[in-house]
């Protein structure tokens, strides 16, 4: 009989988001009628901006002539929208060639699929709390796995140390759950440790266009010694609303080599053999979100999750509670008050104040008292969240 991959045996099963879904659904059967204010799921609220809609009709009219008609896209990315993302990056000083930008349908497909680069040797490290598809995805491959906690003590942002053995290094900045951004030193050092160990850094910049604070890295390209140890993926689905539209991106640097293999020419190959390319009329609508009107439009939605942070992040300093995160990305991490543990602190919220929000517990064992509000909700339900939370805590 076949064999199949056992590892998926060894995988805990994410109650997360289904236990939130189910206690949701529960408490709306209770109460028939009651509006939630949802600030559990990290999706967008705003719609695609005005340009990225304008090129995606054009790219379907294109679609309908024969001379404008687009068949198979490069396996890579099209030129034209490489391009258009190298020269992005070069207004942020990091130069790169259009080769070394890959287009993909998306963060999570491309942190999953990146994966093939490595052997199942190669130990992986994840910050915690974390988004979980990184543990995840090396459970399945049956990768040994490095839980490097973080917590209040170092702001959620640890620093190396030559104890962590591990080869694949996971490093998202902004942070996903606790809206943590490491500055440029906090980042260097990683950078220098996994350059002394030859591990490769995954870099994981799904937010960066929330970064405010502009003394802090959007890219780890813009350190030095980046060139020779990182991947980053990044994604248009929180930038410019693409979730539910699909596209992202992945650097790979010519330079970045171990043991004689290239990481970009691997990447190339893989590419080339697992995928048709992405589709010409999502590519067309994702280059309009790199035009000046594109950008100007995108900073306008950012404007309002920022605006959304802000109302939470005040109401939090009303009540007293320790939160990070907001500021720079659009998640606030906080930690619940009293000791209370992040489900019950979870249940306490939709009963009394008919709030959903996310329970640390699910990012890892360390995000265990501590919860997540994303800032992705509509603008009235989140003040009238901020209200209750404010009324509810004072
Ligand atoms: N990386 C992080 C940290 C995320 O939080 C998410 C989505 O929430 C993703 C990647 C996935 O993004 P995408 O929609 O591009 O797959």
């Amino acid at each position: 009989m076949i064999e199949l991959n056992r590892h998926y045996a060894e995988l805990k099963d994410s109650y997360l988001f289904y236990n939130i879904a189910q206690k949701t659904k529960a408490y709306l059967a209770a109460h028939p009628g009651t509006h939630l204010l949802r600030l559990g799921i990290g999706d967008v609220s705003q719609p695609l901006c005005p340009a990225v809609i304008d090129a995606l009709h054009e790219a379907v009219n294109d679609q309908a002539a024969k001379d404008t008609f687009h068949g198979y896209m490069p396996e890579c990315g099209a030129p034209f929208l490489r391009e258009t993302i190298a020269a992005h990056y070069k207004k942020r000083g990091v130069e790169l060639g259009a080769d070394e930008v890959f287009v993909s349908s998306g963060a999570s497909d491309e942190l999953g699929d990146i994966l093939d680069l490595f052997d199942r040797s190669a130990a992986a490290m994840v910050i915690e709390p974390a988004y979980p598809a990184y543990v995840d995805a090396n459970v399945m491959a049956g990768r040994r796995i490095v839980h490097l906690s973080s917590g209040r003590e170092n702001g959620f942002l640890p620093s190396p140390d030559e104890s962590i053995d591990a080869d694949i290094l996971y490093i998202c900045s902004p942070n996903n759950p606790t809206g943590a951004v490491f500055t440029r030193e906090q980042l260097q050092a990683w950078v220098d440790f996994a350059n002394r160990r030859g591990a490769v850094i995954l870099f994981d910049a799904a937010y960066e266009a929330y970064i405010e604070d502009e003394t802090l890295p959007h890219s780890i390209f813009e350190l030095e010694g980046a060139r020779t140890c990182a991947i980053e993926i990044c994604s248009l689905s929180k930038t410019a609303g693409f979730t539910g539209t699909r596209l992202g991106y992945t650097v790979i640097p010519n330079t970045l080599e171990r043991g004689g293999l290239h990481l970009n020419a691997m990447w190339v190959r893989n590419r080339t053999t697992k995928t048709n390319g992405i589709s010409y009329i999502l590519q067309k609508g994702g280059a309009a979100a790199f035009t000046d009107e594109g950008r100007a439009q995108i900073k306008e939605q950012i404007a309002l999750y920022k605006r959304n942070a802000k109302t939470l992040t005040d109401a939090l300093d009303r009540i007293g509670l320790w939160y990070c995160g907001g500021h720079n990305a659009p998640y606030v991490w906080l930690h619940c008050p009293d000791g209370t543990d992040s489900w019950t602190f979870f249940d306490f919220l939709l009963r009394e104040a008919q709030i959903v929000g996310t329970p640390g517990a699910g990012f890892g064992e360390c995000g265990e008292g501590f919860f997540r509000f994303s800032t992705f909700g509509d603008p009235d339900d989140t003040a009238e969240a901020a209200r209750r939370l404010t009324a509810l805590l004072r």
